[in-house]
């Protein structure tokens, strides 16, 4: 589990081409980046995945079975975006809670796994707060948090540390990679940052006009030729 196949897909907004017959396989625990220039399809690759988007052709497996026509919560994947979209009125441990609710989850086991959730973001004194009582630092872990609740094998980040200021940034990089680390699970990061790519990953696709220019692990990517 934790697996991604992309095979040959593309979406089309109008007469543009958002991402055009791209192919990629990602294994699983990997932690790989979509890195490149706004407009180069990276969000839209990764809202394929999540399956907020449909392809217009081509094919995505996650764990070894094509999920295309599956709505998003049925895909093993969960998603954290930059602007965190936590429910205002809402606790934190209400925020964290509300999808495993949602799927009539037991009560014993919400509470179990929201403690799990907070705790990884190291969030749990923070349960019964708002999320207007928080930083912006901890408000996006709240939403890391609300993305792990469900022990997905894969978690899809765009961009999510764009809102932070550099050094808050660079302490969030860091905690991420011993997360996904420590978790094992499969990330995908989407940023157009070469020096959070680096830091960070596995192996890099460098994309451009909707497709992979380069793929190669970060440590020897920009030593090549
Ligand atoms: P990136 O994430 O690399 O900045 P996107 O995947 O967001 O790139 O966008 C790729 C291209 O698709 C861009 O030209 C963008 O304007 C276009 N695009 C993305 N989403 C939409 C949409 N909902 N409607 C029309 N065009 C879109
Ligand atoms: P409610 O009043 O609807 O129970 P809470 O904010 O107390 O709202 O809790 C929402 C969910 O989060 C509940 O399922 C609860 O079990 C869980 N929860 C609340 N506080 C904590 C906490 N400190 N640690 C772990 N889980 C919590």
């Amino acid at each position: 589990t934790g697996s991604i196949r992309i095979d040959r897909v593309t979406k089309k907004y109008g007469e543009a081409t958002a991402v055009d017959a791209l192919s990629l396989t990602i294994e699983p625990g990997e932690f790989i980046s979509l890195l490149g220039p706004s407009g180069c399809g990276k969000t839209t690759t990764l809202r394929m995945i999540a399956g907020f988007e449909q392809p217009d052709a081509g094919d995505i497996s996650i764990s070894g079975r094509s999920v295309l026509g599956l709505p998003p919560y049925r895909r093993d994947v969960n998603t954290v975006f930059q602007a965190y979209a936590l429910f205002p009125h809402m606790s934190v441990a209400e925020n964290v809670a509300y999808g495993l609710q949602q799927r009539r989850t037991p009560k014993a086991e919400v509470r179990e796994r929201v403690s799990e959730a907070l705790e990884l973001v190291q969030m749990r004194r923070f349960a019964d707060r708002k999320p207007t009582q928080l930083s912006g630092g901890q408000q996006q872990r709240v939403a890391l948090a609300r993305a792990l609740v469900n022990r997905p094998s894969v978690l899809l980040l765009d961009e999510p540390l764009g809102a932070l200021d550099r050094q808050l940034r660079e302490e969030m990089q860091l905690e991420l990679k011993l997360l996904q680390a420590r978790l094992g699970i499969t990330f995908v990061f989407v940023t157009h940052d070469q020096g959070e790519a680096l830091s960070m990953s596995d192996r890099i696709a460098i994309m451009r006009d909707g497709r992979i220019e380069q793929l190669a692990d970060a440590d020897t990517i920009y030593a090549r030729p």
